[in-house]
């Protein structure tokens, strides 16, 4: 009779515990769907330091990023394609002077400003990108003109301006992307080492160190979005490092380095030191985890990175799957990012 009491009291307690637990599992799952992410977008990575950023440029950071976020999401709750809403929102950053894109492009060795861009469609595997343009206002537009009016995927220098100019995109002359900021950026840059190609956005007053250690903040500009008929699309604009040598191509216009999207896996754009993500294959590699080995979108995103700064590289990356779950990892002190749900909800952060 003992025995049977007892035996019954453990069949209750494993009941209960295991009642228990599938409470707490289906909470957990149901609050992780809960949040939908429809668009990520980057302005960044680098060393961001709240002890070195003024309130005013914080506000300025904050409200660029912000009207970037509410210009995608306007763009797909009006039903358009998430290619739509990627070119939109890049279009706001590329035309603030804060970011190293369009506008805000850093100067190469010659104190000239050479930008690449590259955009994918995650429905189709489409791509489109421009590497070293010089008199495009908007790059990334570029990017989507080599994908849908072309036959190829990537156009470089001369011939991509030309193309770009025959599909009628706006066309400005090189003196449009001076900013003081970013000479004064270069002339630092080639005081500290005339040799030396220097990441974005280093901070003034350590501006020498930091560009021997390579570890400041990358302008670089990108978004991954989610329409509503779940296509995928990323894209991703730079004026790539300053002073960098006439010619040098950085991983943003490489498809599946710093850009890739594919609707069975995730959407992702890339920031940092443009030549370790070329070697890492970065944004694919986070593509293919997820694909052959079932990875989340957040566990890929990470393997992904530490690969690349195994090697020695840092930045950051953003990357959004075809469920509306999110990974933004990056392993320097900050990264310009935000994030906006589908019903509309925005958050822009830039520390760690
Ligand atoms: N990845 C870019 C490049 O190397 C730089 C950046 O992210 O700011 O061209």
């Amino acid at each position: 009779m003992l025995k049977t009491i007892q035996i019954f009291a453990l069949i209750l307690t494993a009941a209960i515990i295991s009642a228990c637990s599938q409470t707490q599992s289906s909470t957990t799952s149901s609050n992780e769907s809960e949040t939908k992410y429809v668009m990520v977008i980057h302005g960044g990575a680098g060393t961001i330091l709240k002890s070195t950023m003024t309130p005013e440029k914080e506000a300025a950071y904050t409200a660029a990023l912000t009207k970037a976020l509410e210009t995608g999401y306007a763009a797909i709750k009006e039903g358009k394609s998430s290619l739509d809403a990627v070119e939109a929102t890049i279009h706001i950053l590329e035309d603030s002077p804060l970011f190293n894109a369009g506008k805000g492009a850093v100067f190469t060795n010659e104190g000239k400003n050479e930008m690449d861009a590259a955009i994918m469609d995650g429905s189709n595997l489409k791509a489109g990108s421009v590497a070293g343009v010089t008199i495009i206002r908007n790059p990334i537009s570029a990017a989507r003109a080599v994908m849908e009016k072309s036959e190829h995927v990537m156009m470089a220098g001369a011939g991509a301006e030309k193309f770009a100019k025959q599909a009628g995109l706006t066309i400005v002359d090189p003196a449009y992307f001076f900013t003081q900021d970013r000479w004064d950026g270069l002339q630092r840059a080639i005081k500290d080492d005339s040799t030396k190609s220097v990441l974005d956005h280093g901070n003034k007053k350590s501006y020498k160190s930091e560009s021997q250690n390579v570890d400041n903040k990358f302008g670089t500009v990108g978004c991954v979005a989610l329409d509503s008929k779940g296509n995928l699309a990323a894209g991703t604009s730079t004026g790539g490092m300053t002073n960098k040598k006439f010619g040098r191509i950085g991983d943003a216009p490489i498809i599946g380095s710093g850009t890739y999207a594919n609707n069975a896996t995730a959407a992702i754009s890339c920031t940092g030191w443009g030549e370790f993500y070329i070697r890492s294959v970065v944004a694919h590699d986070i593509s293919a985890l997820m694909e052959y080995k079932g990875l989340s979108v957040a566990e890929a995103s990470q393997i992904a990175l530490d690969k690349m700064a195994k090697l020695g590289g840092n930045g950051g990356l953003i990357a959004l799957d075809k469920n509306g779950k999110m990974a933004m990892p990056f392993n320097t002190a900050g990264m310009y990012r935000g994030t906006i749900t589908a019903d509309g909800k925005i958050e822009v952060l830039i520390y760690k």
